[in-house]
């Protein structure tokens, strides 16, 4: 990619890292009409094997930018797995899905892939959202009201001023450095090779994982397609070994040849890329530091097993977009950024919980640990109702318990539809005949879902007259005679039958209140929310 020569002096958004976090949040503020420069080291996407699972909600997020389609054109879409011990099938799992939904439940595809789809999405905005590539972070001086970086550019030393700086420089971030803040958290000691090598193959996409499998005796192996017949092959190495040695290719090669004899794969095939990996717990206490906000890697280190790394990153991405957008438009006072690091902190704190229990299955801490995966993997041959031990729950959208934006319940009869706080679910509608799934109405504005006719719709329609055009539209989303159609009725099922009820759905697609009528949701907005005053 060429290099920058001429950076502008001041911009409202400085994005320090140019991964697939820093690309993606720059193509969702340019949607927002908010101008970005994204500082990035390298010259390039990056290279080797990283991210390859891509999640549904990811996919939705990508798909605020027009990401997702050739994401979904060159991904290999799965729903679901199967796991061996030793010789034995102990388990097929199946993720939610349906023929109705936008998105696969999971897509793999190389990290690259999805940093170019990225990137693609933001140069639609021209100058809006500006990269400089082979240009270094050096310094971030936060003055209170802007905050002044320090770039070394191919053409030399630059300084940019910015109102916000948020910083997407990964695992080693630089600006975490110069601010001296400190990850909390813990790492695992179990260590991993990771191999991508290229094959000719007709199975089906889905994840597989060996425990103790004949090929590598007390290891455990996991395998995933990728476009362009690659194939990613995870194996543990054993406590004892030592990393420079068990990544050489003499060591490597066999240990693959090995397992591909196993499981029946005979076409000849290539190494692509070998490392090495080990799972870490880790996240800052806050997001927000000043006028510096963290997302993605820089924020957080989250096991890979479950693949809760780049998904996480990009929900940082959408949950931070909107708010950013919203104070800088002097919409929203600054204490709304607070809410990104509260949200997300909490989601890296679940997050780190589940990826640390997919992470002790996969590759026990201890002897103790040991004994009771292989127990229950042993038990899994015969007894089915053990599945739910075993079964690797991959990534999903974090519910925002306690956050602060969640409206305390106008309509808590509704039973088992989704309350506030929690990621809004997918309804398949139809209007004037055509499709239109309700997921492809976020990532702009405030969506009302509004069941039938109730008093004091009159208001929220206003509003969404006023706002037509705008960068972040108030929409409105009638159901029934006139609006939107349920034709499977997965607005009911989600969002409740009572009529009258008003959902009030953030711009990142959560839940951010329920109402009895349109009245309430209207003076509940207007009160607690005045975004769009
Ligand atoms: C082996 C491996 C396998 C993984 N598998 C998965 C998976 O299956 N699923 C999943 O969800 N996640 C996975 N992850 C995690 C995933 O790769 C990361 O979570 C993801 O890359 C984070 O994206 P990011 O943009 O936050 O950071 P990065 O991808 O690290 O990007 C940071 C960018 O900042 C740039 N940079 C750094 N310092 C500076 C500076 N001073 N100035 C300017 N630019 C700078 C870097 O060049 C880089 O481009 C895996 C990670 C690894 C290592």
């Amino acid at each position: 990619m060429q290099a920058f020569t001429t950076l502008p002096e001041r911009v409202p958004v400085l994005i320090a890292g140019g991964g697939p976090v820093g690309l993606t949040l720059a193509a969702l503020l340019a949607e927002q009409g908010i101008a970005s420069l994204t500082i990035e080291a390298d010259d390039a996407y990056c290279v080797g094997s990283r991210a390859i699972c891509m999640s549904r909600r990811s996919q939705e997020i990508l798909g605020w930018v027009g990401a997702d389609k050739p994401l979904a054109e060159k991904g290999l879409s799965w729903t679901g797995g199967r796991s061996y011990f030793r010789h034995e099938e102990v388990l097929h799992f199946e993720m939610p899905s349906d023929p109705l939904q936008r998105y696969a439940p999971m897509v793999n595809i190389q990290q690259f892939y999805v940093e170019q789809y990225a990137h693609r999405a933001l140069q639609r905005h021209g100058d809006l959202a500006q990269v400089a590539w082979s240009s270094r972070v050096g310094d971030v001086r936060d003055l209170g009201d802007a905050v002044d970086v320090a770039i070394e550019t191919a053409s030399g030393p630059r300084t940019v001023r910015a109102d916000w700086v948020v910083a997407c420089d990964g695992g080693r971030s630089t600006v975490r450095e110069l601010l001296k803040l400190h990850f909390h958290g813990m790492q695992y000691e179990g260590r991993y090779v990771i191999v991508d090598i290229e094959q000719d193959t007709q199975r089906p996409v889905e994840r597989l994982a060996w425990f103790d499998p004949p090929s590598n005796p007390g290891s455990t192996i996991l395998m995933h397609r990728q476009p362009d017949n690659v194939w990613r092959i995870d194996y543990q190495i054993a406590d004892d070994e030592d990393a420079d040695e068990a990544i050489k290719p003499e060591n490597v090669l066999p240990r693959v040849q090995s397992h591909l004899d196993m499981i029946g794969e005979t076409a000849p095939w290539k190494p692509l890329w070998i490392s090495i990996y080990n799972a870490k717990c880790l996240t800052l206490d806050s997001y927000r530091h000043g006028r510096v906000l963290f997302a993605g890697d820089a924020g957080h280190l989250v096991p890979i097993f479950g693949v809760r790394g780049l998904n996480s990153g990009l929900d940082d991405a959408g949950n931070l977009a909107w708010k950013l957008a919203w104070v800088l438009r002097g919409a929203a006072p600054e204490s709304l950024l607070d809410t990104y690091s509260q949200e997300r902190v909490h989601a890296t704190r679940q997050n780190i919980e589940y990826g640390a229990k997919s992470t002790e299955f996969m590759a026990p801490p201890d002897y103790g640990f040991r004994l009771l995966r292989d127990a229950t993997l042993r038990l899994a041959r015969v007894d089915a109702s053990v599945n739910e031990l075993i079964n690797p729950r991959q990534s999903s959208p974090i519910t925002y318990a306690g956050s602060q934006l969640n409206q305390p319940d106008g309509a808590p009869s509704t039973g088992n539809a989704a309350a506030p706080g929690q990621p809004a679910p997918e309804a398949l509608l139809e209007r004037d005949g055509k499709p239109v799934h309700l997921t492809s109405l976020f990532g702009r504005g405030f969506v009302a879902l509004v069941n039938g006719t109730t008093s004091g719709l009159a208001a929220l329609q206003a509003l969404q007259d006023k706002t037509r055009g705008a960068a972040s539209p108030f929409e409105v989303v009638t159901l029934g005679q006139g609006g939107y159609a349920d034709p499977h009725g997965q607005a009911r099922k989600h969002y409740g039958a009572q009529p009258g009820t008003v959902y009030l759905i953030r711009p990142d697609g959560y839940v951010m209140g329920r109402w009895a009528d349109a009245g309430a949701a209207a003076s509940a907005l207007a009160a607690a929310a005045p975004f769009y005053a």
